[in-house]
């Protein structure tokens, strides 16, 4: 804080820079919407006239946020002041807004304003969540996310195998992908029931494969399954469509993964389309405009629980912000606001942050080192630029 008791407070933004990463994996897998036999990550580092850095990231095709961070974004961050954050996130997103109010132009905003966060955090010598007003829990229940399609000879028995795997491991609480066919879902769901039995959350996601109609049959059968929420079930566009979904159903519907800003969320919101709503930082504007986002649904009793992807970065942006959401509603017995926890092979996570992000009986620590209280591993990004 040198800088603060100087002569008057000074604090600039003096470069940007972005690092496209990208690594072939062992073993593919699917989704409803296709194959990954790559994991790429988009990195962002800005740097401050008082050296000071912070750390980002944001999804999507890497090269594409680059190119616009590097050509349409740093020239109108260098010499701002980290701090006004709130007042950057307005200049990016004004100046883009006739052709990216939502898709890669906010992805890209979303990296930048995680690393301002991080500048920020480091500069006070205090925890993100600290800033965001406070942290509600000390620790937060994790859920693995895994259970994708697999290429093997019995992929009913591998299914079971893995699901049991998580257990083993800790969690209490597992979402597994559907989205191949109705038939084949309900094979794969009550697999995984029988396999962790009646006491481990279960979350299935379609990854948006089903009209409405084929959404509220299967979620029918599904009800039986106890499962804790059906995630994407429609295209997210689909605003009305996904509103009758949940009406039709007696399982709670997530969403919100592939939507954009405050701007997006309020039309889900507004159609009560969904039970839950889940915008992922590192696409829907940042941590800023996350935190805006879950205050919103808040009013209108939604409860926020975050999509999360990617490296250690992303997860412990996420981390900070759901230890600054309040249960909704406030209850003895709250809807957990869960940690997603990617288990797929990605060495991108597992490599880049040197003090990773464990869980242990289900839980991780919300980390109390300033920033995001990552440090990055500058070897892997060498390792792993393109
Ligand atoms: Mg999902």
């Amino acid at each position: 804080m040198n800088h603060i008791k100087k002569e008057g407070y000074t604090l600039k933004i003096t470069d940007v820079k972005t690092h496209v990463l990208r690594c072939k994996i062992r073993e593919p897998f699917g989704f409803s919407q296709g194959w990954y036999d790559t994991r790429a990550a988009m990195i962002f580092e800005i740097f401050t006239d008082q050296g000071i850095r912070g750390w980002g990231e944001c999804w999507g095709p890497p090269e594409v946020a680059s190119a616009i961070v590097n050509t349409v974004f740093k020239p109108l961050l260098i010499d701002e002041d980290p701090f006004d954050v709130d007042k950057i996130w307005e200049k990016l997103y004004n100046h883009t807004k006739a052709f990216g109010q939502k898709g890669m132009t906010v992805v890209a905003i979303s990296g930048v304003d995680i690393a301002l966060w991080d500048i920020m955090g480091k500069t006070l010598s205090l925890p993100i969540h600290k800033l965001l007003g406070g942290s509600f829990r000390n620790m937060v229940q994790a859920y693995a996310t895994g259970l994708y399609f697999k290429k093997v000879k019995n992929p009913i028995a591998v299914l079971a195998e893995e699901a049991q795997e998580y257990v083993q491991q800790g969690f209490h609480a597992i979402k597994m992908k559907i989205g191949l066919s109705p038939e084949e879902d309900l094979e794969r769901v009550r697999t995984v029931r029988k396999a962790i039995g009646d006491d481990v959350l279960l979350m299935v996601d379609a990854n948006h494969a089903y009209n409405v109609h084929t959404a509220i049959k299967l979620g029918r059968e599904l009800e039986e399954q106890k499962i804790f929420w059906f995630e994407e079930p429609v295209s997210p566009e689909d605003v009305r469509g996904y509103a009758e979904v949940t009406r039709s159903l007696n399982i709670p519907i997530a969403g919100g993964e592939a939507e954009f800003t405050r701007f997006g969320f309020r039309e889900l919101l507004i159609h009560r389309s969904v039970d839950i709503i889940q915008p992922d930082l590192c696409i829907t504007g940042g941590i800023s405009e996350g935190k805006k986002i879950a205050i919103l649904a808040n009013t209108f009793g939604i409860p926020c629980i975050p999509h999360a992807w990617g490296t250690g970065i992303a997860l412990a942006a996420a981390l900070h912000f759901i230890a600054s959401i309040p249960d909704c509603p406030s209850s003895a017995n709250p809807i957990p606001p869960l940690l997603e926890m990617d288990q797929t092979s990605n060495p991108l996570r597992e490599l880049l942050i040197k003090n990773k992000i464990k869980q242990k009986d289900g839980f991780v620590r919300v980390p109390t080192n300033p920033g995001l209280g990552v440090e990055v591993d500058e070897e892997v990004i060498k390792k792993y630029s393109v």
